[in-house]
């Protein structure tokens, strides 16, 4: 019952108010995020590099004003010049959340997060970064693989993500099938309705693993994003069964989690991609994480208990 309750919490702006406030909260974050600005998450990118690639995504989310979704555009891009000239851009790609850059305003918003993703696709092509929009809730995912095929028909490199926890992604994934797009496969991190969504831990999981196997006998890319051993030794399985070496997938997990596994992976020869949030606004992210799981919440209290 906490996740769910966590996930609800995740959008309810007077407790947002209350744990931002709380100077003790800012020492747990820092677990799960790479920093406030640039300068320290290109300091990790820097130390990440030598053993994995990154993934990059500027805090942020259900931004409703258009000087604010230009905001978050001109971070990215600004992002994506810093990344060059440190000779960092190759190894990196950006993630960009498209409520972030316009998506959620109410009039115009699928055309507002086109237009500005489209600028982030030009800025990170033009250095040689790659993009993947993240999936957000359910109701955005029409226009975010709308947006997504607009995209890759100027910046084939532009990837999509699937939440297995989605009834309708089997659909979507035969959709992708022959596109040949970079597709990060998920469990899924938000709290969706049974009429859409699988609500046990037991479906999402199958509903994953089946995602594997169509994925890896795709066309795709398969970006495999989880922490989960079981479903990393089926994606293994899954890649032999269907002849793709280990340079023609990759397994993706995030910053400050699991990260004994994340060095034995990349010790084993994996393409291992980290998931690096910065910047302020860290709310949203950091009660998923603490969602996900339950221990979580008791090192967050356990923490603000010490003081
Ligand atoms: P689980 O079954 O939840 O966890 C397996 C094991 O992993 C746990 O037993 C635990 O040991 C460890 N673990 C998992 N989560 C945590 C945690 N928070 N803290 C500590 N240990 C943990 N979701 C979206 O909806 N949209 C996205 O765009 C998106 N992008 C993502 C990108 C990356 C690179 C990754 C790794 C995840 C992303 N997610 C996204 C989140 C995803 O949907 C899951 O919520 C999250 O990955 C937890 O699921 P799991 O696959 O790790 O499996």
């Amino acid at each position: 019952m906490l996740g769910p309750t966590l996930l609800r919490a995740s959008r309810n702006e007077r407790l947002r108010g209350v744990i931002e406030r709380n100077p003790l909260t800012r020492k747990v974050v820092t677990r799960f995020v790479a920093g406030e600005d640039q300068d320290a998450v290109l300091a990790v990118v820097h130390r990440l590099h030598s053993r994995a690639t990154t993934t990059l995504d500027f805090l942020g989310e259900d931004v409703s004003d258009l000087a604010g979704a230009r905001r978050v555009r001109d971070q990215y891009v600004s992002l994506l010049y810093r990344l060059h000239e440190a000779g960092e851009a190759e190894r990196s790609e950006v993630s960009v959340k498209l409520s972030a850059v316009g998506q959620s305003i109410p009039r115009d918003g699928h055309e507002t997060a086109l237009g500005h993703a489209l600028q982030i696709a030009v800025a990170a092509a033009a250095v040689g970064c790659r993009m993947t929009l993240d999936m957000e809730d359910h109701t955005t995912v029409d226009s975010t693989l709308a947006i997504g095929d607009e995209l890759r028909r100027e910046f084939p490199l532009t990837g999509n993500v699937l939440q297995a926890n989605l009834r309708r992604t089997a659909g979507d994934l035969a959709q992708l099938a022959g596109s040949g797009a970079r597709i990060r496969l998920v469990k899924g991190a938000y709290r969706e309705p049974e009429s859409v969504a699988y609500q046990r831990k037991s479906e999402v999981d199958a509903a994953y693993r089946q995602g594997l196997h169509r994925l890896m006998a795709s066309d795709c890319y398969p970006m495999v994003a989880t922490h989960d051993p079981a479903m990393i030794r089926d994606a293994n399985d899954a890649a032999q069964r269907h002849g793709k070496g280990l340079d023609g997938w990759e397994i993706q997990m995030l910053y400050g989690i699991s990260a004994g596994l994340q060095a034995q992976l990349a010790r084993s020869g994996h393409a291992l991609r980290v998931y690096l949030p910065y910047g302020t606004d860290w709310y949203g992210y950091f009660m998923r994480r603490l969602a996900e799981r339950p221990a979580n919440v008791a090192f967050f209290l356990r923490a603000l208990a010490r003081g």
